[in-house]
């Protein structure tokens, strides 16, 4: 079992993750005027590093958006496990919209959250939902250890005691019965197998839902882990966790825990069908490299995977774009 400092070291991984992101962003590879919010340290990242989030970053936008376009009648639901510092809240407005959003993560992380919410005027009217709703004035909540607002919740707790998360989700509006999207980047890999199955078990009996994942896979290729320093699954097997190991074993843990339909791609595959025409022109264009093998060899370590449920027909036409 896992002890209070490979808790640390996991939770560390968010400032891996945030810094990376900082740096790329810095660079131009996307936007992103939040982000330098959370973090202040810029620690410059190799130039495979930054192509890497980017495509990343641009595969989750995709599918959420999708998600978001699928019906505008009804509210919908996103549950962004392991959110860290994650700002697609603020990226994607999404305040604007008709969506319930709550992120779950380590009580240490989500203070630090909360604290930059509550110091920034940018993040912190970046909650303020817009829509009137006569019935129910906008409420802001931040006592450093959640927020919430009539829409956005910032929860802490552990993804390995999953009733107790779920029983704040139910005491947040969480509905059940609300198309629901769960996100989970880079973070399944981080729990024993029996705990992340739990969740996708929990996200596959809802009737309408779809569940995006990113995280590394082929743990066994140690030539291939070494070579691109790929930190998380290194740090995976200090602390004794196997990762999901392929492509199939990816889908198959979908479609045993409750979905009907499942899909996953190496990035490889994600980088040609989302970095396309002149916008992956100005992409290579900022940073030139000539460590093909390596850049292959990196994108064929993560896995971009989603799965739905039956019920909406409408989400199984989401594709990757
Ligand atoms: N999803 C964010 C992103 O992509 O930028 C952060 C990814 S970071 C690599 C992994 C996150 O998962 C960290 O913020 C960590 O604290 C969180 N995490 C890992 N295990 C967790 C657990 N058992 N309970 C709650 N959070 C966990």
């Amino acid at each position: 079992s896992q002890s209070v400092s490979d808790d640390d070291a996991v939770r560390a991984t968010n400032d891996d993750a945030a810094t990376a992101k900082l740096s790329a962003v810095n660079l131009g590879y996307w936007s992103d005027p939040f982000i330098s919010l959370f973090v202040k340290r810029t620690d410059k990242k190799i130039p495979l590093i930054h192509r890497g989030y980017y495509a990343r970053v641009t595969a989750v936008h995709s599918i959420l958006k999708q998600f978001m376009a699928v019906t505008t009648e009804t509210f919908k639901q996103v549950v962004v496990l392991g959110a860290g510092f994650d700002t697609s809240y603020w990226l994607l407005k999404l305040a604007e919209q008709r969506i319930r959003w709550y992120e779950v993560d380590f009580e240490a992380v989500v203070m630090r959250k909360a604290a930059a919410i509550h110091r920034q005027t940018p993040l912190k009217t970046g909650l303020r939902v817009s829509e009137d709703e006569p019935d129910a004035p906008y409420v802001y909540k931040n006592d450093g250890q959640q927020v919430h607002t009539n829409r956005y919740h910032l929860i802490s707790g552990d993804l390995r005691q999953w009733d107790q998360l779920k029983a704040k989700l139910a005491g947040c509006d969480f509905d059940p019965s609300l198309p629901t999207l769960v996100l989970s980047e880079c973070v399944l890999i981080y729990l024993p197998p029996e705990n992340a199955a739990e969740i996708i078990r929990w996200a596959g009996s809802l009737p309408q839902s779809i569940f995006v994942n990113y995280e590394q896979i082929l743990p066994n290729d140690a030539f291939g882990v070494t070579m691109v320093s790929n930190l998380e699954l290194r740090q995976c097997a200090l602390l004794g966790i196997q990762a999901v190991p392929d492509l199939e074993a990816q889908r198959q843990r979908f479609l045993s825990n409750g979905f009907a339909h499942a899909h996953a791609l190496d990035m490889i595959e994600v980088y040609s069908a989302v970095v396309q025409g002149a916008e992956r022109t100005r992409i290579e264009r900022i940073e030139r490299f000539d460590e093909m093998e390596e850049w292959d060899i990196m994108l064929r370590h993560y896995c971009f995977s989603w799965a739905v449920t039956s019920q909406p027909s409408a989400f199984a036409d989401i594709v990757l774009r």
